[in-house]
């Protein structure tokens, strides 16, 4: 009893807008709720666009970061979240990623996030969570919440974390851990002083942390040799969604290119008659399947060339030229424009040639 109110003993309460669960598997329960109601979210953006017109991955990102993540992020911090319910919302973000970008579910997910620039949803809500961390640090020394706070973490320094532990402050605590950063909030505890940089700190980690996903991936998948010469990484992304921003009309053909690039065409069961593995310098450059019209592909986008990019890209092999055009030459230059559409007609049509004669 609680003054004439009966206390009930609830397993989940809902307040201001969390859900408080009293067990891990309600809350893998509730994620997984959340989880649901985002994919319907995402279907209402993409539907914006039509079948004729798909809807720009850029422009989706948007929407999706705008509208979607917040919603599934939404007081996440306030939850210890096991690795289990992290894996969960990093699988509905890549999928969200493939799909919305035309690629087959087994793409690689550093590959899926990094051609759109989205880092991993558990290196954000880790960003969030460390932000969290740096405001409760900014707090005046005598508010309650960050007496708690760093009693808190002063009990798990030292006498260690217990794993069942369900309060925000424990997996703040574990994050801060896992990204090395628990000396600093110690030091910032007892010198009494605020981090100025700690954004920045907070920032650099979580890109390593993404960094090293994509390398160990590379490192996996050997046959994603192009995709990691074409310079596609979390800095810039995949440049030819731009392209097709400027002109919708680009945008299946873009998706073709970049599906290319990416997919082992040995593991879905294209071959040719060649002794080599038909990965996209094979298809575009070498394979005697589509010799005859390959001819004619190459020499419409060498007119179009200015004439020291023509002489550049003769000079080179074949690896490179894969590795230039799909590059789009660094970043987007509006002058070149012709030249987009020409490397865009070519990859497109002798991918469609060769996937044609299989
Ligand atoms: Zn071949």
């Amino acid at each position: 009893m609680l003054g004439s109110d009966i206390l009930q003993n609830v397993n989940t309460f809902n307040y201001l807008g969390t859900t408080i669960c009293s067990r891990d598997n309600l809350l893998s329960d509730h994620i997984k709720d959340r989880i649901k109601h985002a994919y319907k979210k995402v279907w209402l953006i993409k539907s914006l666009g039509s079948m004729k017109i798909q809807v720009n991955p850029l422009n989706f990102s948007k929407g999706y970061w705008a509208s979607v993540v917040p919603k599934v992020c939404y007081g996440i911090f306030l939850y210890n979240l096991k690795p289990k319910i992290l894996l969960c919302l990093d699988q509905f973000h890549v999928n969200v990623a493939r799909n919305v970008q035309g690629l087959s579910n087994n793409t690689p997910m550093a590959v899926a996030l990094s051609s759109i620039q989205w880092v991993r949803l558990s290196s954000h809500i880790y960003r969030e969570v460390l932000a969290v961390v740096g405001s409760i640090m900014k707090l005046p020394a005598i508010s309650l919440y960050k007496r708690v706070f760093v009693a808190k973490l002063l009990e798990y320094k030292y006498c260690g974390g217990n794993e069942n532990e369900r309060g925000p402050v424990a997996f703040m605590y574990n994050v801060c851990f896992k990204f090395e950063i628990t000396d600093s909030v110690f030091e910032m505890i007892e010198k009494g002083k605020n981090f100025e940089n700690w954004k920045k700190i907070v920032k650099q980690r979580v890109y390593n942390r993404e960094e090293k996903e994509i390398k160990a991936t590379l490192m996996m998948y050997k046959e994603l040799g192009d995709f990691k010469n074409s310079s596609i990484n979390l800095m810039n992304g995949f440049v030819w969604w731009l392209i097709a921003k400027r002109d919708v009309n680009q945008l299946y053909k873009v998706k073709v290119m970049l599906k290319a690039l990416v997919t082992n065409n040995e593991k879905c069961g294209f071959r040719c008659e060649c002794d080599e593995k038909p990965n996209i310098v094979h298809i575009l450059f070498k394979c005697k399947d589509i010799n005859d019209v390959r001819r004619e592909h190459l020499d419409r986008l060498l007119s179009i060339m200015p004439n020291n990019l023509r002489n550049d890209f003769l000079d080179i092999d074949e690896k490179r030229k894969v590795a230039l055009i799909y590059s789009g030459f660094g970043n987007f230059v509006v002058e070149w424009w012709n030249v987009y559409i020409g490397i865009l007609d070519f990859v497109y049509n002798s991918l469609k040639d060769w996937y044609n004669s299989r």
